[in-house]
This record gives C-alpha cells, structure tokens and sequence, in this order.
C-alpha cells in the first residue's frame, strides 16, 4: 500500500509519498505561503530533477490539490491515479487528554482536535485545515491523525501531574504531554531493533537534539517521562527556546520591562535558547563557529546546552532506576560527533558509559558509537517522523 503523509502548518504543507512494500520514499515535496503571496510547491522524485511550480494557493485545500496533481502528472508524478494512495496519515500537533492514540478521522476525531485549539494554536488549526482539505480533494479516502503528544499520554500520573492545584488540570487539562513524541516513539522502537535489546524491559533514553531539542525516557518503548510540557517550552535548551526557567521570570520581565505574559512567552520562545544566550544565532553550527572564533557566551551557550541534556540523562536514568542505552538523533544529535563526545565523556563517566571516537565518527546513520567495554550502549539513531505516521496509519487501516 502507498502512504501519503502530511504535514501542515500554518502557510506550508510538507508531504511524502511512501510505498510501505519496502518504505521508500517515492516523492516528496513542500508547498510555502499558502495564503499568502508568492505560493510555490517543491516536488522532488528520487532520480528526477526537482519540479517547481509558482501558483496561487488561496488555501490549503487548493495545495493539497496541487500535491495530488504533482503526484499524478505524466512527466513528474509517480502513481496514475490517486486511488493508489491507500491512506493519508496527517502530523497533528496536540490531541490533549481525550486522544491518546493515533487514529482514523471522523467527527469525534475532529471535535477533539479543534477543542484542542488552545493547548496547541500555531499548529492544530493548521492540522485540521489539512485533514478538511483531504476530505474535500479526495473524498472517502481514510484520513489518519498521528499526535504528537501519543508518547507522552503512557506516562504515569507522577510525572505528568505538575505540583498545582489539581482544578487547572480538571478544568482545562494543564499537565505535561510532551512533544516529539513521533521520533521519541520511533527511535526509541529503533533503538531497541537496531541494538538487539529486550523489546519489554529496555530502559532507553532518546535525547532529539535539534532546532526544538527534547529528551525521552522509556521502558519496552513505552514513556515513562519526557522533557517538554503543556508545551514545547519546558525542558532542554534549545535554538530559540530558554526550556526550564523559573515561573518568576516571567513576573520579574513583565514588571521591569512592561510586558505582557504573551510578550514575555514570545521571548522565552523565539529569541532564548543559544540564540538568545550567544546573541549570535540559533543554528548550532553558527554558535559554534563564534565559539571557536573566541566568543565567550557562544561557549557559554553551547557549554550550558550540554549540561542541561546531561542532568536530564541523569534524572532520567534514575527515574527509570537504570539504563540501557543512549541515543542520539535530530540535527545535533545525528550530525554533531563533538556535542556527542562531550556530553557522553564530560558528564556520563559515572553511568560507565564509554564513547569510542572512530565508531563515533560517523553521521545520519544508524550507528553503535560505545565502546565494547562501555556500561550504556550509546547509538546514533536517525529520526523519521514520516515514516513512522506513515507506519501508524498503515496499521490502522489494515486493523
Ligand atoms: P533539526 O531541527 O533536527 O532539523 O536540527 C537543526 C539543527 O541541527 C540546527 O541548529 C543545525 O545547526 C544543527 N546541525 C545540523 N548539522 C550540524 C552539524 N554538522 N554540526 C552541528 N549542528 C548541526
């Protein structure tokens, strides 16, 4: 059966096409600035030149149009007819406390989606605009719903519950979901295959470091905790997000500098983390290029990012009394042997863990990086949130 995955935010839609047969990506493709001036679609076909198209695209049912045209064109598509597409597995962002589990979309599906507005605004309007486009282009073809919070809802009341009064969850279901729970869940599986570990009882924790950086502890692949939150604020520092910060922060920003709340969470969002402690830019290469160049809060940044991973791995590895393995994976985490090296010989000698430079020299590929004598297996894991949707919405629909 082919898959075609999707993606959407608020002015882009993000799509591949995968033929679970032997997982390959067949095409896969970006439409920018919907609703806004300037559309363009991107269609790329392994072995093929790159197709563009610079069209209007008033909204997203008039891209997700325009993907299954592109798919189906004699020249650039790859299938004849879009009844060879068996399902469309959608990214959504937050299924709150009511959608625990991946599934097929109808009108609960949607409700729950669309109450969940407020707990994820910039994505899950977006999310459901995508899946309403589908029913709309291709009516009758089954339209599945991946959360990205699905990791985070097998955590057990002690760590999902924060210490406030119990009301706000009751009332407005304030509690810790977590975020990237697709790789989290998928590399963790991964982890487990591809290191030959025992699928029920390893203890494994998944550090995502990227542009939004997070880190999972699981037993069996199954959550046991998770970095991030009510939102992808809390937890590890990362490109433009501070992650944990005093609540009175906020106050003591809003007071001295008149702000609002909304003002100051803007700032926490988009211009701490590296970027906002560096000055220099969010893209970890960058900082660390000024960091060699002799900036010092470039060396600060970099120095405090690791450090705030390593004490999660080590609450992690207590919280789980123990752990098996190590992995690595997202922008950082897969490309940058440096970070894995200090991380792993600054600060996890006492867990026994050995890293081993030449096996650690590698990138983008599923890798052991410890050494034989190591106590904690340590691997680079690549991520791949579209093919574990896509994987997702196979098993639905064949159930
Ligand atoms: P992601 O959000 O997973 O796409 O990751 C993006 C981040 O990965 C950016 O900050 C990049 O600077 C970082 N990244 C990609 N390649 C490297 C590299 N070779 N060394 C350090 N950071 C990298």
């Amino acid at each position: 059966m082919k898959i075609l995955v999707l993606n959407c935010g608020s002015s882009s839609l993000k799509y591949q096409l995968i033929d679970m047969e032997d997982e390959s990506v067949l095409a896969k493709g970006l439409c920018e600035r919907i609703g806004i001036e300037g559309s363009k679609l991107t269609h790329k076909v392994p072995g093929k030149d790159d197709f563009e198209l610079e069209t209007a695209m008033p909204d997203h049912a008039k891209a997700v149009q325009l993907v299954f045209d592109a798919l189906t064109d004699k020249e650039h598509g790859v299938i004849a007819s879009v009844d060879e597409i068996g399902a469309i597995g959608h990214r959504v962002l937050h299924g709150g406390p009511k959608l625990t589990e991946s599934c097929i979309v109808d009108e609960h599906v949607k409700k729950v989606i669309r109450d969940c507005f407020d707990l994820g605004p910039l994505h899950n309007p977006a999310n459901l605009t995508g899946i309403e486009a589908c029913e709309k282009v291709v009516p009758g073809k089954k339209n599945v719903a991946v959360f990205d919070t699905t990791f985070g809802m097998s955590l057990p009341e002690k760590a999902y519950y924060y210490a406030i009064p119990t009301e706000y969850y009751e009332k407005y279901g304030i509690r810790r979901y977590g975020f990237h729970g697709t790789s989290h869940t998928f590399v963790s599986h991964e982890t487990i295959k591809f290191g030959h570990l025992d699928p029920e009882k390893a203890k494994v924790i998944v550090c995502h470091l990227g542009n939004g950086a997070s880190i999972s502890a699981s037993i069996g692949g199954k959550g046991v905790d998770t970095s991030m939150g009510l939102t992808p604020l809390e937890g590890l520092i990362m490109g433009t997000r501070s992650g944990d910060v005093d609540a009175a922060v906020v106050q003591f920003i809003c007071n001295h500098e008149h702000k609002t709340v909304d003002e100051v969470l803007n700032i926490l969002n988009k211009k701490s983390g590296v970027l906002g402690m560096s000055g220099v830019s969010s893209d970890f290469r960058d900082v660390e290029k000024a960091a060699e160049e002799g900036n010092h809060m470039a060396e600060v940044a970099l120095d405090a990012f690791r450090y705030r991973v390593a004490k999660y791995i080590g609450a992690y590895a207590a919280a789980m009394n123990g752990v098996d393995a190590i992995a690595f994976t997202a922008g950082v985490g897969e490309n940058d042997k440096k970070t894995r090296k200090l991380i792993v010989e600054q600060y996890l000698g006492y867990l026994g863990a050995k890293i081993d430079d030449k096996r650690n020299d590698v990138r983008g590929k599923e890798a052991l990086i410890s050494s034989d004598d190591s106590k904690v297996k340590l691997f680079l894991i690549p991520t791949n949130e579209e093919l574990a949707i896509a994987r997702d919405t196979l098993r639905l629909v064949e159930a």
